[in-house]
């Protein structure tokens, strides 16, 4: 099992990360992949995936923090995304939950850091992943626009939720998608109007990666509590019986996914 988007660079695992990783390991959780949203926690999570060989890292800045970019922040997001470990450019993209409730962040400051983050991708034949939340539409256009820029294998939508339009574009592009814990979570998320569970069966096996999102998204039974990669593998279970497979079909075919979508990653 592999868990392809997770914050063990974030301050909640400050003082554990270690244990943390070592308890995914035991499971038999095969990678992990920790995922930048600031310049900061994209330099966190090289030097995580310095520290072990099973773990590697996604740099990019996040939509809730395009606001915050200072002089040259691509320049230095190129210099930390030339590192041998780093097998994307994420989590990047479009957020409108929190700006239809309290203004974050302008939409057209979100599109302009996401823009040149797909040009730096290109640049550095690097594949995308790519966080969504209620902007399905407004991503799919500009990834349209964008075409002559993405790679066959474009990359990944993380943490999927969008309408089942959303997803068949994504699919019809050549993108993966990432399922993470809420999708045990009963009925639908607030402001979506397609059940996870739907979308999911709607998605063909060869695309489906696995992923956490810890420490958010914790899967039932442990919602409440912090979520760790270790529990990608009841995403996985569950998942599993969605598709109607095996877990070790489930297991061997999303591991197979992740290496044909992340050619960096060994
Ligand atoms: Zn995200
Ligand atoms: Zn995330």
């Amino acid at each position: 099992m592999i868990d392809v988007h997770c914050h063990l660079n974030f301050k909640s695992f400050t003082d554990d990360y270690d244990e943390v990783i070592k308890r995914a390991l035991e499971k038999g959780v095969k990678r992990i992949i920790n995922v930048g949203t600031s310049l900061e926690s994209s330099e966190w999570a090289v030097k995580l995936a310095d520290q072990y060989n099973e773990l590697y890292a996604i740099v990019g800045i996040h939509p809730h923090h395009s606001d915050k970019v200072q002089h040259d922040w691509i320049g230095k997001l190129e210099k930390i995304a030339t590192h041998p470990k780093v097998i994307a450019i994420g989590e990047i993209g479009m957020d409108f939950y929190s700006y239809k409730s309290n203004g974050i962040v302008d939409p057209l400051v979100q599109e302009e850091v996401f823009v040149k983050q797909i040009k730096l991708a290109s640049k550095l034949r690097l594949p995308l992943q790519i966080h969504n939340r209620q902007a399905g539409e407004k991503v799919i256009e500009l990834l349209k626009t964008h075409t002559s820029l993405l790679r066959d294998r474009p990359g990944m939508f993380h943490c999927f939720a969008a309408t089942t339009e959303v997803l068949q574009s994504a699919l019809l592009m050549g993108f993966s998608i990432g399922f993470d814990g809420n999708s045990t979570y009963p009925g639908i998320a607030p402001g979506e109007t397609v059940e996870l569970a739907t979308l999911a069966k709607l998605t063909p096996l060869d695309r489906i990666v696995t992923e956490t999102d810890s420490p958010y998204l914790t899967p039932i039974p442990h919602r409440g509590s912090r979520n760790e990669p270790s529990y990608v593998i009841i995403v996985a279970q569950h998942l599993a019986n969605l598709k109607n497979v095996s877990l070790d079909t489930f297991e061997a075919q999303t591991e197979k996914n992740v290496y044909t979508l992340f050619d960096k990653l060994r």
